[in-house]
């Protein structure tokens, strides 16, 4: 990403209207003295030292004292050299001549060079960023922290344009889950006016807030922030990059980015194990493609099959359509001329929510969960379920409440496919339920809670969603 030339201190002017929309003015000041920080200058030891750690070079003069050291540094801004800590033998301390002093940092090898969180390949490019850091943050203190007052991020249709995508980060909204209420004379709808409600309901669009998946990361070549619109500074970690979507931001910007990412489709290699809150905004869809279209399949030609999710179809065919899935997205076919058993799309469809890397009902409030199935009192019990989901990501919610409504249709059926809500419920309890801590105990333990939330699911499903 190139830098724009007529960058200015006072920011930049990017139009809040997509029809004026002029690219963004990247401000370069934060460039410009990183251009302008000291440049590292190796001071060297003329004497043979014996006692030199293999991965120092000359710049290690060994016990020497703090005030020789200095001596030897004074006058050269970006002059360092490594000494050996006289109080401390066997640790060294890299000092650095920055702002007409001696700074002394302890510093550390295994394998990369580190004083602090950074870690480098060598001690002239430690000592590079060092200098740039300190220059950088001592000359522009102020100028950092007002950084983010004006953030060009806010600017509709900003990010949007700059990516290509028909995505406006700040046109956002969240479709609530509705509250009801168990109270007996309060008017719970029937489940014929309830079931009309949800079909009002859009299906289509998609506006769960998902945060960014922000790691650390170095930069080749200059980056500017894409909240702020300033430099990244630094040699290396100079900012972070979401792995979802792209996003780069400065470190301290990234706390101040809202939840808005839009997932990448080209990012999002897989759907299996894939986040469900990732892969139903990459793909633009309420819920993940594979329960849909799973449940929509079983619905045309399984319901009356004996077992159905109890009996498990061959692995190897699971596994295909699992890869299928992987592969092909909503193309994967999984018709019954590709798979004639419906054993097999039902295995395929609790096999991803299994392998969900954050199961339907989330490890934050499984206890929650857990809690409210052993509650004496079923009124209570139903109400505590129906808090609990409330809390849940949308993007979890919908999942579970179209699978439900579609167990619910399963059970219906029962005297056919022999599935009551409590084999159903053994079947899924272990499947939507996972307790954060992989212990054995505690999941035998809580075995029949996770049964009872299940069952209890399929059987108020009208009144709990
Ligand atoms: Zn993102
Ligand atoms: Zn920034």
């Amino acid at each position: 990403m190139a830098a724009s030339s007529n960058s200015s201190l006072s920011g930049s002017s990017v139009s809040s209207d997509p029809e004026d929309y002029q690219p963004p003015i990247w401000k370069s000041y934060l460039y410009q003295l990183q251009q302008e920080a000291p440049r590292p200058k190796r001071i060297t030891c003329p004497h043979e030292m014996e006692s030199r750690p293999k991965y120092y070079g000359r710049e290690f003069h060994g016990m020497i004292s703090r005030e020789y050291a200095d001596e030897l540094l004074v006058g050269a801004e970006g002059a360092y050299l490594i000494r050996e800590s006289q109080r401390q033998p066997g640790t060294h301390t890299l000092a650095l001549r920055f702002g007409h002093q001696t700074l002394n940092y302890r510093l550390f090898y295994d394998g990369k060079h580190f004083v602090g969180e950074k870690r480098f390949e060598s001690v002239h490019d430690l000592v590079t960023d060092a200098l740039i850091t300190l220059y950088i943050e001592t000359k522009a203190a102020e100028y950092i922290a007002k950084m983010t007052t004006n953030p060009i991020y806010e600017h509709l249709g900003y990010t949007s344009l700059l990516k290509g995508t028909m995505v406006h980060r700040l046109s956002r909204g969240r479709t609530e889950p509705r509250r009801v209420t168990f109270q007996r004379d309060e008017r719970i709808s029937s489940p014929l006016v309830q079931r009309t409600a949800l079909k009002d309901t859009p299906e289509k669009q998609c506006f769960y807030e998902k945060i960014h998946n922000f790691k650390v990361h170095t930069f080749r070549g200059p980056h500017w922030c894409e909240y702020c619109a300033n430099f990244m500074w630094g040699l290396i970690a100079q900012g972070v990059h979401c792995s979802d979507c792209g996003l780069n931001v400065h470190k301290q910007c990234s706390k101040l980015v809202p939840s808005d990412c839009q997932p990448d489709l080209r990012r999002i290699k897989k759907v299996y194990s894939c986040d469900l809150t990732t892969l139903v905004k990459a793909h633009n869809t309420t819920r993940p493609m594979v329960v849909d279209m799973c449940i929509r399949e079983i619905e045309l030609r399984g319901m009356n099959s004996e077992g159905l999710y109890r009996v498990s179809g061959f692995s190897e065919h699971v596994e295909e359509v699992r890869l299928a899935f992987d592969r092909d997205g909503d193309k994967a076919d999984i018709s019954a001329s590709a798979y004639a058993d419906i054993n097999i799309i039902a295995g395929a469809l609790k096999l991803y929510l299994r392998d969900l890397p954050i199961p339907v009902i989330t490890f934050d409030l499984y206890s929650t969960f857990i809690q409210s199935a052993k509650l004496p009192n079923a009124e209570s019990r139903l109400e505590a379920i129906h808090e609990s989901l409330l809390q849940l990501p949308p993007a979890h919610y919908e999942t579970l409440r179209y699978l439900m409504a579609h167990l619910k249709r399963v059970t219906q059926l029962a005297k056919d496919n022999l599935m009551s809500s409590e084999n159903l419920g053994i079947v899924y309890g272990p499947t939507l339920m996972q307790p954060p801590e992989q212990n054995a105990l505690i999941t035998l333990n809580d075995m029949r809670q996770q049964k009872l939330v299940v069952q209890l699911m399929i059987e108020h499903e009208d009144v709990l969603f």
